[in-house]
C-alpha cells in the first residue's frame, strides 16, 4: 500500500489557511499539517469588538464581483453565509482630498457628466487613443503618463495605488500590479480601444446573483476575521500554533526542526512573509526574497457620536502631492452600517506607506497628525469617543519594478520540494491570494 504524502505549510494567514482548505476538499489523501509561530491564525486579517463596534486591523472587504465570486462560494460552503454583510450603496461613492477640499469621484454616467474631473478625463481619454504598445516593464507612472498624462496620473492612479498597496506609482511595476493594463495594450495600443469587445474572464466558481455581485464590497457582521476563523475551526486538527522553527533541510524530504524535535515530511509550502521565509533558504534565493520591500502601514481607529460628522461616501483618499503622512480615511460604517455600536460611527485613517520608513512614522505623533487632519478636511474640532493606532512596520509587499522578474526568479531556485505563495506572489487581495491557493491545491502532488 502507497503511504500518503506529508506536506507542511508555514503559516496560517489567508494564504496559509485557504491553500490548506482547498488541499483538503480537492486531495483528500494528502496529509498535511500548518505551522504558526504566533498564538492565533488569521494573520493580517484581524478585527476586534470594541465598545460594541467593529475594528478592522488589516483588510476591511472583499469585492463580490468576479473572482470575488470564489471567495463567496468558499463562504457558502463553510456555512458562513448568513453571517454575511453586504456593503450598503453609499459605498459607492469616494471622494478625494486635495487642494483644501473633498471632491466626489465619478460613480455613474450622470455624476461624470457633472464632475469637476470632466476636463480631465476628456483629455486623458483623447491622449490614450494615440498611445502606443509598448513591450517592456515600466513603473506604473511611467505607463499611466504615456497613456493619460501626467495630472491624470497624480490624482487618480497615484490615490488609487495608495489606497490598496500604499504604495508608490513611481516605484511599482505596471506588470506586477495590473497586468490587466498592460494585456490590454498588447492589443492596441490604446486602452480604450482594446476594451472594446473586451470580456473579462469568468472566475472558476458558482456564480451569484446580481443582488449579491452588484454591491460594492462584503465583509461579516463581526469583521474579516469571521472567515479566517471558521477556516482555523475546520482545519483546526492540522494546526499548530506557537512553533519556533530553527531549521529547515531540503534534501529527498524536508526536515523541519524546532528547538528539541523535527519533522520530515515530503513537500513544504511557505506562506510566510518573503523576509521570514529567507531565513530558512540558500542565499541566493535568501537574496531575492530579502529584495522585496514591504511599506510600513499606520491604522487608527476611530470611534465618533453618529450626530459628530455627516459624511456620505466610503471614505477618501488622499494624493501623495499633498505630501501628507494620511494616505487616506474610509467611514466603515457608512459602507457596512452593522459595525457601529447605535448613535455611533466608525472610521479608519491610514497612514504612511511606502513613501515613507518605519523610523519616520515612529518620529511622528501619528494620532495628532491624522486628528489633525480630520480636524482640517472637515472644518471643525471633532470629538472622538475612542481611538486606537498600530503600526505594522512591514504592512504590504511592493511590487517594484523588476518584480515579475524577482517571482519567476523565487520559483526557479526554490529547492524542488518547495512551493512559495503568499502576498508578494500573485497578489496583494484576499481574492487573489484565495483564488491562487485554489488552483494550486487543485494541481498539486498528481
Ligand atoms: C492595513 C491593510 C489593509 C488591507 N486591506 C485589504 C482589503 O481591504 N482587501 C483585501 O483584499 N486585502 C487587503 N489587504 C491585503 C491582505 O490583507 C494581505 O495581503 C493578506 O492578508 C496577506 O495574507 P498572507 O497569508 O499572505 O500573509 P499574512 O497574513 O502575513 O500571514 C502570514 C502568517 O505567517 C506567520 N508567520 C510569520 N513568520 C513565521 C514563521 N517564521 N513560522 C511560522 N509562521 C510564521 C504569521 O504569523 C502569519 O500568520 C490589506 C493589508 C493591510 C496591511
Amino acid at each position: 500500500m502507497m503511504s500518503k504524502k506529508k506536506v507542511a505549510i508555514l503559516g496560517s494567514g489567508i494564504a496559509g489557511l485557504s491553500y490548506a482548505y482547498y488541499l483538503k476538499k480537492y486531495k483528500p489523501d494528502v496529509e498535511f499539517v500548518i505551522l504558526e509561530s504566533s498564538s492565533k491564525s488569521g494573520g493580517l486579517v484581524f478585527s476586534e469588538i470594541t465598545e460594541g463596534c467593529v475594528f478592522e486591523w488589516g483588510p476591511r472587504g472583499v469585492r463580490p464581483n468576479g473572482n470575488g465570486q470564489v471567495v463567496l462560494e468558499m463562504i457558502e460552503e463553510l456555512g458562513l453565509w448568513d453571517e454575511l454583510v453586504f456593503a450598503n450603496d453609499q459605498a459607492k461613492k469616494r471622494y478625494l482630498y486635495h487642494d483644501g477640499k473633498l471632491q466626489v469621484l465619478p460613480h455613474s454616467l450622470r455624476s461624470f457628466m457633472t464632475s469637476p474631473y470632466l476636463g480631465l478625463f476628456l483629455k486623458a481619454f483623447y491622449k490614450d487613443l494615440g498611445a502606443k504598445k509598448i513591450d517592456e516593464d515600466e513603473t506604473i507612472a511611467a505607463f499611466v503618463d504615456r497613456h493619460f498624462g501626467a495630472s491624470f496620473r497624480a490624482l487618480f492612479f497615484d490615490s488609487l495605488v495608495s489606497g490598496v498597496w500604499a504604495g508608490d506609482v513611481t516605484k511599482m511595476s505596471v506588470s506586477a500590479a495590473f497586468p490587466i493594463l498592460k494585456k490590454l495594450e498588447s492589443k492596441r495600443g490604446s486602452l480604450l480601444r482594446s476594451l472594446i469587445g473586451h470580456k473579462s474572464s469568468i472566475s472558476d466558481s458558482k456564480q451569484y446573483p446580481k443582488e449579491f455581485t452588484s454591491k460594492a464590497l462584503f465583509s461579516f457582521k463581526k469583521g474579516l476575521q469571521s472567515l479566517t476563523d471558521a477556516l482555523n475551526d475546520v482545519l483546526s486538527d492540522s494546526i499548530q500554533h506557537d512553533v519556533a522553527i530553527e531549521k529547515i533541510d531540503f534534501s529527498d524530504q524536508v526536515e523541519i526542526h524546532f528547538e528539541d524535535a523535527s519533522i520530515c515530511v515530503d513537500e513544504l509550502v511557505s506562506t510566510l512573509p518573503a523576509h521570514q521565509l529567507s531565513a530558512f533558504v540558500k542565499p541566493d534565493l535568501a537574496r531575492v526574497l530579502d529584495s522585496i520591500f514591504y511599506a510600513p502601514v499606520a491604522v487608527l481607529n476611530l470611534i465618533l457620536p453618529k450626530s459628530e460628522l455627516s459624511f456620505d461616501g466610503f471614505g477618501f483618499l488622499v494624493p501623495s502631492k499633498e505630501q501628507s503622512v494620511v494616505l487616506g480615511m474610509v467611514a466603515n460604517s457608512n459602507t457596512f452600517p452593522s459595525h457601529a455600536a447605535p448613535n455611533k460611527s466608525v472610521y479608519t485613517v491610514m497612514m504612511g506607506g511606502a513613501r515613507y520608513s518605519e523610523e519616520d512614522l515612529n518620529a511622528m505623533d501619528l494620532e495628532k497628525e491624522a486628528i489633525a487632519f480630520l480636524n482640517g478636511v472637515f472644518g471643525k474640532s471633532l470629538f472622538i469617543d475612542n481611538q486606537e493606532l498600530i503600526l505594522m512596520s512591514r504592512a504590504i509587499p511592493q511590487y517594484e519594478l523588476g518584480h515579475v522578474e524577482k517571482v519567476r526568479k523565487i520559483a526557479s531556485l526554490s529547492p524542488e520540494k518547495l512551493s512559495v505563495l503568499g502576498s508578494y506572489m500573485y497578489g496583494v487581495s484576499l481574492i487573489d491570494i484565495i483564488s491562487k491557493s485554489k488552483e494550486l491545491a487543485g494541481q498539486s502532488f498528481d
